[in-house]
């Protein structure tokens, strides 16, 4: 067997309503009580967390709530809820809400026990400090960040940095798929869609892919496929619900130990010109990716079709289509964009976007097929 490293954080627990009884949980997992919570401010002000406030407040926990993480966050947000956490003492941080809530989080519990610069951290494997204990808890199913060792910030006009360290790994995960029911429909689709993606890429990487990433992507992909479609049509539907909160965790799992690729690599020059979410960014490029990979990667979404169908007699080219197609038509059920057009990307930034990708080279060696400029443009032209 080819030798490969696993890494994940520390235990999950799972459980309709948990956040309700967050004290109660938190106290037995840690011996610290002075937290601060890292969100936004919309979920903050719906309420969302109250239920949380007040069972930490009965199990004696002081609470500091920093909410001013915005989407796509600038290295400032890291800077000023690090500093918010130190003049509180803080000495456990908690992640709460999406993406960008959870990755700030985990450069803050860095920040708040080591004086390492920022500017020092970016790139793999630069954190040279500890941290102090950390929890997530996601409110989307999507970006599995709670299971990832990585951080985007954004460093320019249009440009993000990641900082990748095995320090970013949280020590525990709490999931509460009643979190996620008032996620509007859009959301649920885009976010669900970024997390097959996460799991699809995942099982085609061609680097680091390994029998325990397979093994959760596999999972994940049965998971969210069989309930994309009933999460968007009723927010409602428990089991929906937590299907596709444990299918977007899995993916998370499978894509932090084996990278994504050319759809995340295309993904993300549109989110950074247009400042459209990423969810959404992924779902436009997978199609015209899939349909791109299927000359190397046939025999793998043969086999994902075998999950989700079943084993088959058909060849694999057969199995293959059948799981494009079906990826395809999910994305059309989901009632999410399908088209570039449809949120107003202009025609003529095609090529300063294909331009742009080529420079996600730490995603793009991953993919089963080179991209070339051309080959992205003609991508970017096939999902306008
Ligand atoms: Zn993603």
């Amino acid at each position: 067997m080819k030798p490969f490293t696993f890494d994940t954080p520390g235990a999950m627990h799972m459980e309709w309503g948990a956040a309700g009884r967050l004290g109660e949980i938190l106290g037995d997992w840690f011996r610290q009580r002075n937290l601060l919570i890292v969100t936004d401010k919309f979920l903050h002000q719906n309420g969302l967390l109250e239920p949380a406030k007040a069972s930490l407040a009965d199990a004696g926990f002081q609470v500091t709530v920093f909410d001013d993480v915005v989407a796509d966050p600038p290295e400032a947000v890291v800077t000023e809820c690090a500093e918010r956490g130190k003049t509180a003492g803080a000495d456990v941080v908690l992640g709460f809400g999406g993406g960008s809530s959870m990755d700030i989080a985990k450069l803050v519990a860095v920040m708040l026990t080591s004086d390492q610069p920022l500017a020092d951290m970016y790139g793999i494997g630069n954190v040279t400090g500890a941290r102090t204990p950390l929890v997530q808890i996601p409110t989307t199913s999507g970006t599995g960040s709670e299971v990832t060792n990585i951080t985007i910030l954004t460093t320019g006009e249009t440009t993000k940095m990641g900082v990748v360290s095995r320090q970013l790994y949280a020590d525990r995960v709490l999931l509460d798929a009643e979190l996620t029911v008032g996620l509007p429909a859009s959301a649920t689709a885009a976010t669900g869609i970024d997390a097959m993606v996460h799991a699809i890429e995942a099982y085609t990487s061609v680097n680091r892919k390994n029998p325990l990433s397979d093994a959760l992507a596999r999972e994940a992909l049965k998971l969210l496929a069989n309930n994309l479609v009933p999460a968007c049509r009723d927010g409602g539907d428990r089991s929906a619900r937590e299907a596709m909160l444990l299918g977007s965790n899995l993916a998370g799992q499978a894509f932090s130990n084996s990278p994504v690729a050319a759809v995340h690599a295309l993904a993300y020059p549109l989110g950074g010109h247009f400042h459209l979410p990423h969810g959404l960014t992924n779902a436009l490029m997978l199609g015209p990716v899939l349909r791109f990979n299927m000359k190397a990667a046939a025999p793998l979404y043969a086999e994902l079709a075998d999950v989700l169908f079943g084993p088959s007699d058909e060849d694999v080219n057969a199995r293959a289509t059948r799981f494009v197609d079906h990826m395809q038509e999910l994305m059309n059920d989901s009632g999410a964009p399908q088209r570039l057009r449809d949120v107003a990307v202009p025609e003529d930034s095609l090529p300063t976007l294909a331009r742009d990708a080529m420079l996600q080279t730490r995603l793009l060696m991953n993919n089963p097929v080179e991209v070339t400029e051309a080959d992205a443009l003609a991508l970017y032209r096939e999902a306008y």
